[in-house]
C-alpha cells in the first residue's frame, strides 16, 4: 500500500532534460534575435522575414513533424513549451509558430492521408508557413455558417468566396480552407481543402490594422473559381466540421500557452522594475501592497500554467481533454489580461508609454479571449461537458 501511495508521478510542471534544453534554446534565441526587433515590427505591423527563416532553421516550425519528413519529431507538449517561451518575448512571433504547429501540422498529422503528408510535411518543415482558414465575415462563433462555397467539377473542386481574419495570411504558402458544399446542410456540408498560394484564382486580400499582435498578419483570403485537385481534399468529403472542431480543441491549448508566456513576460519585466523604481525613499517593490499584487499575479500565472500543461499532457496521453483545453484557454487568457493590466499599473506613467515592454504585452493580451473561440464559447464547451 505504502509503495502504491509513494509511486512517483512526475509533477505537471516538471520538464525532462530534453524539454529543458529545447526550452533554453528557444529562450536564448528569443532574447538574442527577437527582442531587439519587437518595437520596430510592432510599429511597422510587419514581421521580419529573416526571423521566420531562423524559426525554420531551429526546427520550431515543425515541432511535431516526424524526423523522416524533416521535422523535430517531438510531441504536442513541446509545441506548447515553444509557444509559451516565445510569447514571453513576443506573442506575435509566437502565434505564427502556434498556428503552424498546433493547427496546421497537427491537422496534417491527424487528417492528412499518406500522400498529403509526404507532399506537404517536408515543405512545412523546411520553408512553408501554413495558415488555417475557417472564419468568414458572417461565420465566427457560429463557425459552420460558412458561405465559402465548394462545388464539384469532375474529380476536381471549385472554390468561391472569402475568408476573414486569417493569421499568417501574408506569410503562408499553403492554407487549410473550410468550405461548404451546401449551406442548407449546416455542418454536414463542410469539407476541408489544401490550397496553395499559387493556385489560380486565389489571392490574399486586405490586412487588418490591429490593436495587438501587430507583427502577425491577419488577412482576408479571396477565392475566385479556384480549382482544387481531388488529391487536395483534406480528410473526408462532408467531414470538414470534424477536422475543424477537433483541431481547434487542440489548438486552443496553444493559445493558453501563448497567454501564460505573455503574462510571465509582463510579470518578469515588472518584478525588475519594482526593485529599481524608488518612491518615498525606497524601492516600490518593498511596499507590501505592491508585493501582494506581484504574489497574486504569480499565482494566477501558475494556475493557468498547470491548466495548460495538464490539457497538453492529456492530449499527448490520448485521454479526453476537450473540457480541460477550454478551461485552460479561458483561464489563461482572462488572467493574462488581468496580469498585463496590473503590470502597467505597477510601471506607473511609464507603463502607459512605449518605453517599457508591458504596454505592448497589454495590447497583445486582448486577443486571447477572442480567437480560437471567445471566452463565451469556451464557457459553452465547459458547460456542455458538465451537463452531458
Ligand atoms: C487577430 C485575429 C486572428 C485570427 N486568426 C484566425 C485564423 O487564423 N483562422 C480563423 O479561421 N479565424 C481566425 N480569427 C477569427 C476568430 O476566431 C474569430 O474572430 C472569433 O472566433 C470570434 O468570431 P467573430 O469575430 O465573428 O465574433 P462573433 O462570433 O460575432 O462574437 C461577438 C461576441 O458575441 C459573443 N457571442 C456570439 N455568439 C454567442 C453565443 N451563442 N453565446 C454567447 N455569446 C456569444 C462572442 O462571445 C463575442 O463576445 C482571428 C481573429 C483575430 C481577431
Amino acid at each position: 500500500m505504502s509503495k502504491l501511495l509513494t509511486h512517483a508521478r512526475p509533477p505537471l510542471s516538471e520538464l525532462t532534460e530534453q524539454e529543458r534544453m529545447f526550452q533554453g534554446a528557444v529562450r536564448d534565441f528569443a532574447a538574442a534575435e527577437i527582442a531587439p526587433k519587437i518595437r520596430e515590427m510592432d510599429e511597422a505591423a510587419q514581421m521580419d522575414p529573416a526571423l521566420i527563416d531562423q524559426l525554420f532553421e531551429m526546427g520550431l516550425m515543425a515541432v511535431e513533424i516526424p524526423e523522416e519528413h524533416g521535422g523535430t519529431g517531438a510531441d504536442f507538449f513541446t509545441s506548447v513549451l515553444v509557444v509559451e517561451e516565445l510569447s514571453k518575448v513576443d506573442p506575435s512571433i509566437a502565434v505564427l509558430v502556434d498556428v503552424q504547429n498546433t493547427l496546421v501540422i497537427n491537422a496534417f498529422l491527424r487528417w492528412g492521408n499518406d500522400d498529403q503528408q509526404s507532399r506537404y510535411l517536408p515543405r512545412l518543415a523546411s520553408d512553408t508557413v501554413g495558415a488555417y482558414a475557417l472564419s468568414e465575415a458572417g461565420s465566427g462563433s457560429d463557425a459552420f455558417a460558412l458561405a465559402c462555397r465548394a462545388t464539384q467539377d469532375g474529380d476536381d473542386w471549385i472554390l468561391n468566396g472569402h475568408k476573414l481574419w486569417i493569421t499568417n495570411g501574408n506569410e503562408a504558402g499553403m492554407f487549410i480552407v473550410f468550405a461548404t458544399m451546401d449551406p442548407s446542410a449546416g455542418y454536414k456540408g463542410i469539407t476541408a481543402f489544401i490550397v496553395e498560394k499559387n493556385f489560380e484564382g486565389f489571392s490574399v486580400g486586405k490586412k487588418e490594422d490591429k490593436l495587438g499582435i501587430r507583427a502577425s498578419s491577419t488577412t482576408e483570403l479571396l477565392f475566385e473559381n479556384v480549382r482544387i485537385p481531388a488529391a487536395n481534399v483534406f480528410g473526408e468529403v462532408g467531414k470538414g466540421y470534424k477536422a475543424a472542431i477537433e483541431t481547434l480543441n487542440e489548438g486552443r491549448i496553444g493559445i493558453g500557452a501563448q497567454m501564460i508566456g505573455l503574462a510571465q513576460g509582463a510579470l518578469d519585466h515588472t518584478v525588475r522594475y519594482v526593485q529599481e523604481r524608488e518612491q518615498f525613499g525606497r524601492a516600490i517593490g518593498s511596499f507590501q501592497g505592491v508585493q501582494f499584487q506581484l504574489a497574486e499575479m504569480a499565482t494566477d500565472i501558475e494556475a493557468a500554467r498547470l491548466l495548460v500543461y495538464n490539457a497538453a499532457r492529456l492530449k499527448d496521453a490520448g485521454q479526453p481533454f476537450v473540457k480541460q483545453a477550454a478551461m485552460a484557454k479561458l483561464f489563461a487568457s482572462e488572467s493574462a489580461q488581468r496580469v498585463a493590466s496590473i503590470c502597467i499599473d505597477l510601471h506607473g506613467g511609464y507603463g502607459f508609454t512605449k518605453e517599457y515592454p508591458v504596454e505592448k504585452l497589454y495590447r497583445d493580451a486582448k486577443i486571447g479571449t477572442i480567437y480560437e473561440g471567445t471566452s463565451n464559447m469556451q464557457k459553452q464547451t465547459i458547460a456542455k461537458a458538465l451537463m452531458r
